[in-house]
This record gives structure tokens, sequence and C-alpha cells, in this order.
């Protein structure tokens, strides 16, 4: 391993010169520093030693770092070095301090701010995942370490990236036990884009509920050994909510989280991850949920989420006359709803649409193009700003056609559609409009 000090060189194989100005870390492959290169600060991770299929893994950076990163979640290898004997490494950005490590927020050393951060923070790890899987690659290890949350906002960076490979190829990775699916635990399949499906299930069923999947009554024993972990997590593994074998239900004072969290939860969100943790999804990889859909659920549950005037988030069941406010218990009406094609959204004041919503073509989850405002004369009144750069044509029911500019609002009222301009939708009032 070579000293590397404060001002050390490293080359590059762009032919550029990194100094290094301070350890960051240590891990298990390799250590982390600080670096200046060309007046910018980068980190750089070397690795330890010669690590399994030593040219194959250098090969495969270079591969990744020419293909470029899938999205700009992922903290993407940027360049590499060149090799000092053996050992070599490379350049990758710097995670910013408001990004928190997800173990932090498993261990409650950190907390998100409020449900809709916890939904954006999912719908960014899916979608990440997504253009990940669609342009080729294959993370291989997914776990709570890779990846990094703002609490206040949900916003995502994914580390660890170096293992990521095109299909088919294997680095010969394992996965970190707990995340890997039950056929790469039984030494059966090595990590693939299937794989990456349950390992995905496991980090947002964490995400959400704080506890682990397959850890209730039957996985606590004083020592978990090699045999048992392969029991647990590879051979038979269960779900903890198992609608068919309650054998390994979460306990009382151990996992709190999510006995706590699991109800609270829309009966459609428990449902896709009873489906995810079945039998034949554990057995049998192809049953498994894909990016896409939990991407769709997450967008869904965001659409019916609403801030309680107690001042917390809640959930509202869009086919119920009321919901209950998970905070105060305060029962709250269903309020007005917008359909369009893919979506039902409660209007609410705070609500946001966004371009998924307003753009036929497009599952754009993050561009908001609309928003539900209270009237300031009229707190009674609300009103749905347009925010898209579209002029919006709505009928209303007496049949007139009224244009809603860029930056106007429409009084929200039963209409007859809503012309959003590649995408109609219409508002269905509640009981007291
Ligand atoms: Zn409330």
């Amino acid at each position: 391993m070579p000293s590397f000090h404060c001002g050390s060189a490293v080359e590059l194989e762009n032919h550029k010169t990194a100094y290094i100005k301070d350890k960051i870390g240590e891990g298990g492959q390799g250590t982390v520093y600080l670096v200046e290169l060309e007046g910018r600060n980068f980190a750089l991770k070397w690795y330890h030693r010669k690590i399994n299929n030593g040219d194959k893994f250098y090969r495969n950076l270079a591969y990744n770092i020419d293909f470029g990163s899938p999205s700009e979640l992922f903290v993407w290898p940027k360049y590499l070095s060149l090799k000092i004997g053996d050992e070599y490494g490379y350049v990758m950005d710097l995670v910013p301090e408001r990004y928190k490590c997800f173990s932090d927020f498993l261990l409650t050393k950190e907390k998100f701010s409020s449900i809709s951060v916890v939904i954006n923070a999912a719908l960014n790890i899916t979608n990440a995942f997504r253009e990940l899987h669609r342009k080729g690659f294959s993370y291989q290890d997914l776990n709570d370490g890779n990846f990094f949350i703002d609490p206040n906002t949900g916003d995502v960076l994914i580390c660890d990236t170096d293992n990521v490979a095109p299909y088919g190829d294997s680095l010969g990775i394992a996965g970190k036990a707990r995340y890997m699916a039950p056929e790469v635990v039984r030494g059966i399949k090595a990590p693939d884009v299937m794989t990456d499906r349950f390992s995905l299930a496991v980090i947002l069923f964490r995400l959400l509920f704080l506890d682990h999947p397959l850890e209730g009554r039957r996985t606590l024993c004083p020592c978990m050994t090699e045999e048992l972990e392969q029991k647990f997590y590879g051979k038979y593994p269960l779900f903890i909510y198992d609608p068919l074998d309650n054998t390994n239900i979460p306990v009382r004072g151990v996992h709190c989280n999510v006995i706590r969290i699991w109800p609270l939860y829309p009966q459609f969100v428990r449902d896709m991850f009873i489906r995810a943790f079945s039998q034949p999804c554990l057995k049998r990889e192809a049953a498994r949920p894909t990016d896409n859909e939990w991407q769709i659920l997450f967008t869904r549950l965001r659409d019916c989420v609403v801030t309680c005037p107690c001042g917390g988030e809640t959930f509202l069941d869009l086919d119920s006359e009321e919901s209950e406010c998970v905070n105060c218990g305060m029962k709250i009406p269903r309020p007005p709803l917008l359909y369009t094609k893919k979506y039902r959204v409660a209007l609410f004041p705070g609500t946001k649409l966004y371009k998924c919503h307003t753009r036929e073509e497009t599952d754009n989850y993050n561009c908001v193009t609309g928003a539900v405002i209270r009237s300031q004369n009229r707190p009674g009144v609300w009103g749905l700003k347009n925010l898209s750069g579209d002029v919006w044509t709505v009928k209303t029911r007496s049949g007139e056609s009224v244009e809603v500019p860029s930056g106007k609002v429409m009084v929200i009222v039963k209409t007859d559609s809503i012309d959003f301009g590649n995408c109609v939708g219409k508002v269905e009032a509640n009981r007291k409009n």
C-alpha cells in the first residue's frame, strides 16, 4: 500500500494529478481520501489490497467511467488512477454534508422530517434503480450503507457504485447479509437484476418501516450463526406479516417501529410489500415487483398524503368518505379529487401536481406543474395554481370553456374536464361542494 500523506500526488489515467488533502474514512474494500483536482475537492477511493478479480474489477471501473452515470443520483466513478504496483483507486464527487447515511436513520440517529420526505426518498431510490437497470447494469451489493438521504427533502445519493456491472457480469461480490436475495444467500445464484429487485424491496421496506421484513419472532436468537443466517435469509425466509403463516410476527419491545408504522400506511402499500415478500416472490424471482411497479406505487401514495390542520402529514383513503389523521386522530372529509387517465390526486391545500399528472407521455415525478392553495380572503375556497408553463382549458359544468394560463389559479369545483395540454383530467368534488 502506498503511504499517502497530505500533498501526495496521485496520477490519473486522464493525465491529470489529484493531491491528497486528508483521510475521510476506511472501509472493508479501501480507504477514502479527500483530494484536490484542478482546484476542486473530490473523494478518492483507494483499494486496500489486491481485491478479487483485480484486473476484471479495474476493467469494469474503466467501462463504467466510460459509459457514464445512469442517473445523477449515483455517485459514479469519474476518473481512474494509474496503477501503483497492483493497487489503484478512482476519483468521485464528495457527498455534501446535508446527506446522511441511511444506516443512521435505521439506528434513529437521524430522523425524516415528514412522511412526504420518506416517500420522495422511496421515489428517488426506485427511479435511480430503474434507470440503472434500463441501461443494462445491476448493482449487486445493495445495503443500508450505500444510501445517503437528506432528512428534510428526501434527496438521495447512492454510493459504492464500484460494484455495479453490466448484466451477466459478476464481480464475485455476494452482497451484504440481510439484503441478499435468498438464492444468493444459498449460493445457487450470483447477484443480478432479479436479485437487485429483492434487495430493493428490503431497502424500501426498511425506509418506510425502519425494521427488517424477515426479522420477527422466529429470528430472535441469542447468537446468529452462519447456519441460522442460511435458514432465515436463504432456505426458509418468512415475511413478518405473511398472511398465511404468523410464526415470524414482530415482537413487542423489539420490533417497535414496524408495529407502530405498518398499520398507518394505506392497504395498497401493505399489499405490495405482502406480495414482494410472499413465498412465491421469495422463491421465484420472476414474481417480484418491478422497479416500475414501485415507482407507480409511491407516486400513488404521494397523491393521497395531505397536511392535517394539526400540522402533521397523514394519508387519506380516497375510497372512503373520511380518513383519520395518523397524528391527532381528527376526521378529515375526503377532499375534491383530480382524476386523470392514470392517477387520482387528493386536492387539498399544499398538494402538488407533477409532470406525470399533467402530461401523458411522461412519468416524471419531481417536476412540479401545479399546486393547491387556499384563498387568502376566503380560506374555505381552494384553488389549483397552474405552474406548468402550459395553458389549461377548463370546461365547467355549464359547458363554458375557461383558459387558465400558467401562473393563474382556477377555483377547485366540480368540472367536466381540465385539458392540461396533452392530458385531460376532471375534478370530482366532495359532498359539500
Ligand atoms: Zn392531525
